[in-house]
């Protein structure tokens, strides 16, 4: 009992400290357009950045609850406006959040005695990262977290794939912009999961040394039994992808990302 009053209060102070770290603000002159809208009609914007013919993807909050990822944007957004605004080689779209309705809840509700389960899922509470429409598609499926994953949760899915809109946006805006490469933030892991290609494997390790995050290899994934994910998607269509699991719900991480980012561009600048 006292064991697990201590864990709930550890979980609070954690909560409460990593929430402190305040959202950076967006530079106003950045181009920002909105790829769609969500249940509620909250528009999910999308920023640019660069001129080249390599086209990156950066994603969060597609966990509505995981809102150190959309810190994590906002910091990426000042970072790329400040070192890569005209750059030549590489164009950088960010999406801080696709699930708009998701985060607007878990920025409400603070659930720090649970850890921020709060705003996982979109406003049909449908888990988006289980809506794409591949092979493994199930309208009810798992969410495993805790050490190890090792509990587990059952999610709705939604009726079928590619159901809800904020999945139909984001599919509809990688389709017409031919995007090489795709990075999904996510939290708690302190991992990376590697698309099936060269290149994401390549950057997969990129990503472990410069922030000391673990592979999880896909074998290892597989036992997660996750359906209609994003990777899968990806993996369907020979896209190159690399899901980030930062080490922090309310906090950005970005340090470690930082420095990630850097170096992954480095190499895909010079990766023809
Ligand atoms: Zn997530």
């Amino acid at each position: 009992m006292l064991i697990l009053l201590l864990s709930k209060i550890k979980l609070i102070l954690k909560g409460l400290y990593e929430s402190l770290e305040g959202f950076a603000e967006i530079p106003k002159s950045l181009a920002k357009f909105p790829i769609g809208l969500s249940h509620l009609k909250n528009p999910i914007d999308c920023y640019r950045i660069g001129n080249g013919e390599i086209k990156i993807l950066f994603v969060s909050g597609v966990h509505g609850n995981e809102v150190g990822t959309v810190k994590l944007s906002y910091k990426l957004l000042n970072f790329l406006n400040k070192k890569y605004l005209d750059f030549p080689e590489i164009t950088f779209y960010v999406i801080p959040c696709l699930n708009p309705d998701g985060f607007l809840a878990a920025k409400k509700n603070k659930d720090f005695i649970n850890g921020g389960k709060v705003g996982r899922f979109n406003n049909k509470n449908v888990d988006l990262n289980r809506n794409f429409n591949t092979p493994s598609f199930k309208k009810e499926s798992l969410w495993s977290f805790g050490k190890k994953y090792s509990q587990n949760i059952k999610v709705n899915c939604g009726d079928e794939g590619n159901s809800e809109p904020e999945i139909q946006a984001i599919i509809k805006f990688i389709e017409t912009n031919n995007i090489k490469f795709i990075f999904s933030f996510h939290n708690v892991g302190a991992d990376v999961l590697p698309g099936d290609t060269e290149l994401s494997k390549k950057i997969g390790d990129i990503y472990k040394k410069e922030t000391g995050y673990k592979i999880m290899l896909s074998e290892e994934w597989g036992k997660l039994k996750q359906t209609g994910t994003f990777k899968e998607w990806c993996d369907m269509r020979g896209l190159s992808f690399l899901e980030v699991e930062t080490s922090k719900r309310w906090g950005s991480d970005w340090s470690k990302q930082k420095k990630a980012i850097e170096a992954v561009v480095g190499y895909l600048n010079s990766y023809k």
